[in-house]
């Protein structure tokens, strides 16, 4: 498994490449964007003409792009990648889409005597080229066990969550569970500040009481309470607030196929897009606590 076709070179997708570049693998690489093509070459890539070209002759085929719609178009159909690449050949599907999107392409290449993964990633994109990235892995255990050695390269945690598409639905699940609690957070601060509580006393209080979490351990949203946070760098770099939107959309869809009532999920899409339109949708996802300023 040492031939890596690697498609979609943006902010992930790059850092990617270049550790599996220097974990010793060979990689042809193919982007719609020739400059992301040219960085990758740089650091000791070959450079494909297309999806199609990059695919020929490879173990592994690794996606990393934006959204459902793009992955659909890549792989399925009579002039989809899949009618390209070799039996045999192991699909580790990395974009975060919906689920049944997902489902599709496992159903084809399964038709077609290829394994595929789903195997979207948390951790953004310091995780991504610190190579400490955590994937959420749908499909055959066995088969995961075979493509491990390539997800090490990448990232640090590797859990098998289920079956076909049970990354995906992990990954909607624990993004939904995210915004839900940033948005609580941001909401419990600016109601202790209006009161004449200091931003720092109340985090820690509530850091280390029942209202504990993940943004107060090591996020928090409110400006100069974290030195280290994008709260207190204006909110830059982190987490963009418009990919968040996209994946509490997803857990919307996912929601609507299975029938399951997610309130607190469908509230904190409205509250991002509200955020979105304010002009914060390139700002870090903490980004929130403005809503509650203002
Ligand atoms: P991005 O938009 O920066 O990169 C996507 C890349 O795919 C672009 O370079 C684009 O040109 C390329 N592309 C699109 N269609 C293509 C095709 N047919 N063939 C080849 N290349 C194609 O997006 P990103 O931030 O790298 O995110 C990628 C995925 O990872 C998304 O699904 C996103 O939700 C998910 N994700 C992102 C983060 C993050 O912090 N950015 C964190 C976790 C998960």
């Amino acid at each position: 498994m040492k031939q890596i076709a690697f498609l979609g070179l943006g902010h992930m997708g790059a850092p990617m490449a270049a550790n599996l570049l220097k974990a010793g693998y060979l990689l042809r690489v193919f982007d719609l964007v020739q400059s992301a093509i040219d960085t990758a070459v740089a650091q000791g890539a070959s450079a494909a003409r297309s999806a199609r070209d990059a695919v020929q002759g490879a173990d592994v085929v690794i996606s990393m792009l934006p959204a459902s719609h793009h992955v659909e178009s890549l792989y399925l159909g009579d002039e989809g990648l899949l009618a390209h690449i070799a039996p045999g050949t192991l699909v580790l599907e990395c974009s975060t889409i919906a689920p049944v999107s997902a489902r599709k392409v496992h159903h084809d290449a399964a038709e077609r005597g290829i394994e595929m993964l789903d195997a979207p990633v948390s951790g953004g994109t310091a995780g991504a080229a610190a190579g400490t990235l955590t994937f959420m892995v749908g499909g055959d255990e066995a088969v995961l066990e075979k493509a491990r050695p390539v997800f090490e390269a990448m990232g640090r945690n590797i859990f098998h969550a289920g079956g076909d598409g049970a990354g995906q639905v992990a990954k909607v699940c624990n993004n939904q569970l995210l915004a839900v609690l940033m948005i609580g957070t941001a909401e419990s601060l600016a109601l202790g500040v209006a009161n004449g509580l200091d931003p720092k006393v109340l985090s820690e209080i509530m850091r280390r009481s029942s209202g504990g979490n993940w943004a107060l351990e090591v996020y928090n949203p409110w400006p100069g309470v974290m030195e280290n946070a994008p709260a207190s760098r204006e909110y830059e770099g982190g987490f963009m607030s418009a990919l968040m939107a996209k994946d509490l959309g997803l857990a919307q869809e996912t929601a609507q196929v299975s029938g399951n009532s997610t309130p607190m999920g469908s509230l904190a899409l409205s509250l991002y897009r509200m955020l979105l339109k304010q002009g914060f949708a390139e700002k870090d996802f903490s980004s929130v606590q403005k809503l509650f300023n203002s």
